[in-house]
């Protein structure tokens, strides 16, 4: 069961919004990790206590879940705010959709009415806003959404002007993804500090010190001899890296500045780079965190 389920959500085709919708897709991404040598694995049949661990060839002890408990929360947020960021966006599509046919007498595709609604913004944003290029506006809208007469243009322009597909629920998946790599990538550093000598409560208090992403990313440097960067390329997700750097950027934005700066395509950027965060630091931990055990196989 478990098997299928993992195979599902690394490798098939579903969208984002049917993979959130699974109830189990998050306990599906997880792993399991060797206690002798750190090995991680994402094949189920490795819970049991007789089955060696591909990597040391040891067994008999039990096997800790990877990643930890808040991680998994988070994701499992993160997959429940997506799905309500879907449907509330649909419900205000369906409002407008409403409002619009009872306005004009003109049924829209909801689609349609947010692809609109972006057309505007574009044109809003180029236009020199003069009666000329307000005008161009009108006949575009008369025509892509068939209205009879120019007043009814009007009134959907002045509709879809104050239409954003944006809601509170994108703001959540972008803010907790957000939250996700940083314990991500915090716990992946201590380990790298325990893997390489230091008891796990100094790992933790050296990790604690250098919050500050530069700082975390330079520690990464020191205890690996790589850059981050390049270890994240090596994952083969193209963009990852600079998608995780700039999700980190709009929460910050988000928090500090503005709760304009998120918007429903980052949440979708998010969400994409959300639902490989496990496999992603997984891949690190066993490229750079595995002990080496004498006799084992490499
Ligand atoms: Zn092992």
């Amino acid at each position: 069961m478990r098997q299928g389920e993992n195979s599902m959500v690394r490798h098939t085709g579903l969208t984002n919004l049917e993979l959130a919708e699974n109830p189990t897709w998050v306990i599906a991404l997880t792993f399991s990790e060797c206690p002798f040598c750190g090995f991680l694995s994402g094949e189920p049949e490795l819970d049991g206590l007789s089955v060696p661990c591909p990597k040391c060839n040891r067994s008999g002890s039990s096997r800790e879940a990877f990643p930890d408990l808040s991680c998994i929360r988070w994701l499992e947020m993160i997959g429940d705010a997506y799905v309500r960021a879907n449907t509330r966006t649909g419900e205000k599509q369906a409002e407008l959709v409403e409002i619009i046919r009872s306005d004009v007498k003109r049924d829209i595709e909801p689609s349609r009415v947010a692809a609109a609604a972006s057309d505007v913004r574009r044109f809003l944003r180029k236009s020199r806003r003069s009666e000329t290029d307000y005008d161009r506006m009108l006949s575009a809208l008369q025509t892509n959404l068939s209205l009879d007469r120019r007043e009814d243009a009007a009134r959907v322009h002045s509709l879809l002007v104050r239409y954003f597909d944006t809601v509170n629920e994108h703001t959540n998946v972008v803010v907790l993804t957000g939250s996700l790599f940083e314990r991500l990538f915090h716990n992946l550093l201590v380990q790298l500090l325990a893997r390489r000598g230091m008891t796990d409560s100094e790992a933790r208090k050296t990790v604690g010190k250098r919050r500050r992403r530069e700082d975390s990313q330079e520690l990464f440097w020191i205890a690996t001899g790589t850059r981050l960067q390049k270890a994240v390329g090596e994952f083969g997700v193209p963009t990852i890296y600079e998608d995780c750097q700039s999700i980190a950027d709009r929460r910050n934005k988000f928090l500090h500045i503005t709760p304009g700066a998120i918007s429903a395509e980052m949440a979708e950027r998010a969400f994409d780079i959300a639902k490989n965060a496990f496999d992603l630091f997984a891949f690190l931990q066993n490229k750079y965190c595995v002990a080496k055990i004498p006799g084992a196989s490499a």
